[in-house]
């Protein structure tokens, strides 16, 4: 299946100069939504872990199925003031803007073992945010997980030494 068929490409949004990768299309989709889901659920049969994390919004609608089908816990990333237990947090840069990122001081556990799972990878500088959220706590983060990379934002840079799996490349 031809799943960059199912991104819609838009130019110039948030802002000027970034071409927004819309998923909307592939998720209405159900044969695309499936198959993309369990293209990444297959590759990340291959590596031990405990559990998925995944930043607001987008990120909860590619990682939810994957931690439901694998059996594994979900733990959800997110904006200033939304989780309301004690959290730890990060500053990162985005391709559009700067932003704040936080996770519940015990999501997880020291030793616990880690899936980063997103919508995008554009710079990198989101999945590095939430590696050193789980490392702060413990954690060790074994691979990531996307539906779409931007290579030619060089991620891979940025976001080093973990196994990056994206089915869409751009
Ligand atoms: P980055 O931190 O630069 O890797 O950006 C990744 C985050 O921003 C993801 O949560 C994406 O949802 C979002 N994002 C960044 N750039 C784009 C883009 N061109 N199209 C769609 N989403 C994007």
């Amino acid at each position: 299946m031809d799943l960059k068929a199912y991104i819609r490409n838009i130019p110039d949004f948030p802002q000027k100069g970034v071409i927004f990768r819309d998923i909307t299309p592939l998720i209405k989709n159900p044969e695309a939504f499936k198959f993309a889901i369990d293209l990444i659920v297959e590759e990340l049969r291959a590596y031990d872990f405990d559990l998925i994390v995944c930043p607001e919004a987008r990120g909860f609608i590619v990682g939810a199925p994957i931690a439901y089908l694998l059996g594994k816990g979900f733990v959800p990333v997110r904006k200033p003031g939304k989780l309301p237990y004690q959290t730890v947090s990060d500053f990162y840069e985005l391709e559009y803007g700067r932003a704040e990122l936080h996770m519940h001081v015990d999501a997880v556990e020291p030793g616990q073992r880690v899936v980063i799972v997103d919508d995008v990878l554009a710079t990198g500088g989101t999945a590095l945010a939430i590696k050193k959220l789980v490392e702060k706590v413990g954690g060790v983060v074994v691979a990531s997980a996307f539906l779409i990379e931007l290579t030619y934002l060089n991620p891979r840079e940025l976001f080093k030494d973990v196994p990056i799996i994206a089915p869409i490349k751009f």
